[in-house]
């Protein structure tokens, strides 16, 4: 397997902060890593499990939106990365675990609903504990609407 990172946007305010704050190295390693995660929760232990995928590249782009991924290419926006208030390199890893997913799922052909192609990326995220902290909120929320609905009906 081999990893490339590629900062396209080095000469605007996401890229330069790209790599400043996370840097291309890390992220290949981060990709290498999650890409050994992914294939452990997908139980694909053997080369024939998997998508024939020799290499994974990403690109920082000036482009709008989060991220995105079209076959074995992940592109991750300059423009997010510049308007991330918190800490962007946390952020930027949950982001690539979450498009490494779409690298190596199989989606049935494309016969496989949205949500449910997302749904398998975000938990992939969350396991490697990069959940979103809204995630974490929602999840009490829904705790103590259980705990009400137990209690009070
Ligand atoms: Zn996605």
């Amino acid at each position: 397997m081999t990893y490339s990172v590629t900062n396209t946007a080095a000469n605007t305010p996401g890229g330069a902060r790209f790599n400043r704050d996370i840097g291309a190295q890390y992220c290949q390693q981060t990709l290498a890593a999650a890409t050994s995660f992914i294939w452990n929760i997908f139980q694909q232990n053997f080369p024939a499990d998997r998508k024939n995928v020799p290499k994974v590249s990403m690109f920082v782009d000036e482009t709008a939106g989060v991220a995105y991924t079209n076959s074995n290419t992940i592109h991750v926006s300059a423009r997010y990365i510049q308007g991330y208030s918190g800490d962007v390199r946390r952020e930027i890893i949950g982001v690539l675990y979450h498009e490494a997913t779409h690298v190596w799922q199989w989606n049935a052909n494309n016969g496989a609903p949205g949500g449910l192609i997302e749904g398998i990326a975000d938990y992939v995220r969350l396991k490697a504990g990069l959940g979103l902290s809204h995630w974490v909120k929602l999840n009490v929320f829904i705790c103590s609407y259980l705990l009400k609905s137990m209690f009070v009906t």
